[in-house]
C-alpha cells in the first residue's frame, strides 16, 4: 500500500491524509509532549494508550451531543477525524489551583477555585502559547466573538461532564486544554473539539487513599498520579491486554 501523505508532524502526533477527502489519520507517537517536555524523551506505549483514552473519551462527548473530530479508531496507535481548520488558541479551563495559575498568581497548589476559570492561550510555539484575553483574540482575527462563546460554551460541558467521569474512578480533573476546530459541512461551520483528549493535555490528581510516607497510614488528599497513562486508561477500562501495569508501561509485542 503506497505511504499515506504526511500533513503535520508535532512533539506527540503526527497527522496523515486520510482515506477518504475531508478526513485525516492521526497518529500518536511515545514522545513526550511540549507540555511534559520536563519529562524528556520517550514513554514506551503511551501513545497506544493515549490512542485508547482519547477514543474514549471523545465517544462518550459525541454521546452527550458535543461535537468532536473523533470519527473511529483505526488499529494500535491510529484513529480516523474529520479535517477541520485548528483554531489557533488553546483552551485551559481550571477547577484547582495548579501549575501556571498558581506560580504565578502565589495561589497555593491544591486550592479548589471559587469556580472554574477559562484561560485563553495563543498557539504559537516560536511565542511558547503567550496568554492572551478575548480583545486579542478578536482584534487579530484568531476566532470572532461568537465561536469564542461556543468554545467556551463547549469547553464547561466538557469539563462537567469530565469532571463527573472522572471522580467515578477516583480522579479529581485539576485542569485541561482544549482545541477546537471548524468544521465545514457544505454552507455549514460548526465548530468541534479537535486534537485529543488524554493525560497529555490534562493534569489529574488521584484521590483514592495510597499507603505512602512509610508511616503505613493511608494519604487520602489528592496527588499527582504515578504512571497516570496506564492508571488512567486502566480506571476507565480501555488499557489493552498487552500492555503491562508497570511504573513504565512497556508494550511486550
Ligand atoms: P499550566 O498552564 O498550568 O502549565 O497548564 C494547564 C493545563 O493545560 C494542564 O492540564 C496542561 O496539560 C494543559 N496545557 C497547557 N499548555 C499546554 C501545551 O502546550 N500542550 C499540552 N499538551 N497541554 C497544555
Amino acid at each position: 500500500m503506497a505511504r499515506r501523505r504526511q500533513i503535520y508532524e508535532g512533539k506527540a502526533k503526527i497527522l496523515f491524509e486520510g482515506p477518504e477527502p475531508g478526513t485525516l489519520v492521526q497518529y500518536f507517537k511515545d514522545d513526550a509532549s511540549a507540555f511534559h517536555a520536563q519529562k524528556k524523551g520517550t514513554i514506551t506505549g503511551k501513545g497506544v494508550l493515549n490512542n485508547r483514552i482519547s477514543e474514549y473519551l471523545m465517544t462518550r462527548l459525541g454521546e452527550i451531543g458535543i461535537p468532536t473530530h473523533f470519527i473511529r479508531r483505526l488499529n494500535m496507535r491510529e484513529q480516523l477525524v474529520r479535517e477541520v481548520e485548528i483554531i489557533p488558541l488553546e483552551i485551559v479551563v481550571r477547577n484547582v489551583a495548579a501549575g501556571s495559575l498558581a506560580s504565578r498568581l502565589g495561589i497555593p497548589e491544591g486550592t479548589r477555585l471559587p469556580r472554574s476559570i477559562i484561560e485563553y492561550y495563543y498557539k504559537n510555539d516560536a511565542l511558547q502559547n503567550p496568554m492572551v484575553s478575548e480583545e486579542h483574540i478578536t482584534a487579530f482575527g484568531w476566532a470572532a466573538t461568537h465561536d469564542l462563546d461556543d468554545m467556551v460554551q463547549l469547553t464547561l460541558r466538557v469539563n462537567d461532564f469530565l469532571t463527573g467521569l472522572f471522580l467515578g474512578v477516583g480522579i479529581s480533573l485539576v485542569d485541561f486544554k482544549l482545541e477546537f476546530g471548524r468544521l465545514y459541512d457544505n454552507d455549514e461551520m460548526r465548530i468541534v473539539v479537535a486534537d485529543e483528549i488524554s493525560p497529555d493535555n490534562c493534569r489529574l490528581w488521584d484521590m483514592r487513599p495510597v499507603i505512602d510516607r512509610g508511616d503505613g497510614q493511608p494519604v487520602a488528599e489528592p496527588g499527582p498520579m504515578a504512571d497516570v497513562y496506564t492508571e488512567l486508561a486502566r480506571r476507565l477500562g480501555v488499557l489493552p491486554s498487552n500492555v503491562t501495569h508497570s511504573p513504565k508501561p512497556t508494550l511486550i509485542n
